[in-house]
């Protein structure tokens, strides 16, 4: 597992882990919007929290592996900045447009993908994305 520095959220919100994506992750509250939710996610991957991942993840649209399977090719990828381009909701549907820079061993390399979003039974959640990159 990559280390991370949990004083500062690794999702860049500048608040703690504690204050900021552990809230989502312990189910304290739930993300109120499209861009909280990939926040949430974001950082999930960053800390191999499967079951945030997967819980966060429509049952329609997310694939049918454990919890803990889904986050596998992220113990050797340390997430160093999410950038949130834009953000559209529109009643209970959201579409947030990202990218989210990493580094694989000496390598740099970005995810930019548009992602979309839906709000069932009060809760948002991931359901596909386009990836450009
Ligand atoms: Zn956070």
């Amino acid at each position: 597992m990559q280390k991370y520095d949990l004083t500062k959220c690794p999702c860049g919100s500048g608040k703690s882990y504690r204050e900021c994506c552990e809230e989502l992750h312990s189910g304290k509250r739930q993300a109120e919007n499209p861009a909280e939710l990939l926040r949430g996610r974001y950082t999930a991957y960053a800390l191999l929290n499967g079951d945030y991942v997967k819980n966060s993840w429509h049952p329609d649209f997310c694939p049918a592996v454990p919890g803990r399977f889904m986050v596998s090719d992220y113990k050797k990828i340390k997430l160093t900045r999410l950038e949130i381009l834009r953000e559209e909701i529109t009643g209970d549907t959201g579409v947030v447009e990202y990218i989210a820079r990493l580094r694989a061993g000496t390598r740099f390399d970005y995810i930019h993908e548009v992602a979309n979003y839906v709000r069932t039974g009060g809760k948002w959640y991931y359901t596909d994305g386009n990836q450009l990159h």
